[in-house]
């Protein structure tokens, strides 16, 4: 008697279980768009960064914190774009064994001359470090709920061969492009993108953060640049202030398009279930329409 009342619960465990979704926070839009896509309506994912956030200068609030402690699962980019972290998830009482490095065994590019012994955080911009990302949230996501590995497996999978597709659609578009230097009026957050498809860029920002202001200096040399090479289009970045790219495209004829490094998106964009996918794909477009 006793051992059945023992079976019943501990089936009585296992369908409370399954029935329940696992709880994911992620950090900023990167890791949430990968989190979802992997979770593919297994796991409750939301973003902690709210949406219009600018998000290297975010920190969260001590409301916040104590909410990271109701998670299962809390899935970040990397230690150089959230510093803050792990001193979060200790002070959230998140087990290290829930805290998700989805940049594990990525290697990172290094700093500029201003800052030689940093790194750069914006590993996601190459979709094959993306594609890496996927692998390491659904190994975690796995280990969390091995009762459904099977699907988180199929469903990262789906999503690297799309970026795999990406990839090589990047590859073929570049590989037309006359021109292969853009300029861009915001901070430097393109370093992996351009090594991927051979493409340069100046940018009059020094530095991985975009709390910095450029010198009179770097704009001239910005301004020369964009005559030399007879550019007709500027890119700004998501989110921030086009005053600089605007003053740039005003003194010299040329059209403002956006390049987002996909650090944060806008409710609109948020409520419209944007991707990390279709960001690559937008910006590939409008780096054609510059470059082509
Ligand atoms: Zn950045």
């Amino acid at each position: 008697m006793k051992m059945k009342k023992l079976v019943l619960l501990l089936l009585m465990i296992t369908v409370s279980l399954a029935a329940g979704k696992i709880r994911v926070i992620a950090t900023i839009f990167p890791v949430y768009d990968l989190s979802r896509q992997v979770g593919g309506g297994l796991c409750e994912v939301s973003m902690l960064i709210p949406p219009g956030t600018e998000s290297h200068s975010y920190e969260p609030t001590p409301g916040q914190i104590t909410g990271l402690g109701k998670c299962d699962l809390l899935v970040y980019t990397n230690p150089y774009m959230e510093p803050w972290i792990e001193k979060a998830a200790r002070g959230a009482g998140v087990e290290p064994g829930s805290l998700v490095n989805s940049c594990k065994n990525i290697e990172f590019l290094g700093g500029d001359s201003d800052d030689p012994g940093g790194k750069d955080p914006h590993a996601w911009l190459d979709p094959m470090n993306a594609a890496r990302m996927a692998g390491n949230i659904a190994a975690a996501f796995e280990r969390k709920d091995p009762a459904n590995a099977e699907k988180y497996r199929r469903n990262a999978k789906a999503y690297i061969s799309s970026l795999h597709e990406f990839d090589a659609l990047a590859k073929t578009t570049v590989s037309g492009f006359s021109k292969k230097k853009f300029f861009f009026a915001g901070h430097f957050a393109y370093g992996y993108f351009v090594k991927r498809y051979g493409l340069t860029y100046d940018s009059p920002f020094k530095g991985f953060s975009p709390d910095a202001e450029p010198t009179p200096k770097a704009l001239a040399r910005m301004s020369d640049g964009i005559k030399k090479a007879g550019a007709t289009v500027i890119y700004r970045e998501e989110l921030l202030s086009s005053r600089l790219a605007d003053a740039l495209a005003s003194s010299g004829g040329l059209t403002v398009l956006e390049l987002s490094a996909a650090h944060n998106i806008t409710k609109k964009e948020q409520s419209g279930g944007v991707t990390l996918l279709a960001i690559f794909q937008r910006n590939l477009n409008n780096l054609e329409r510059g470059l082509k």
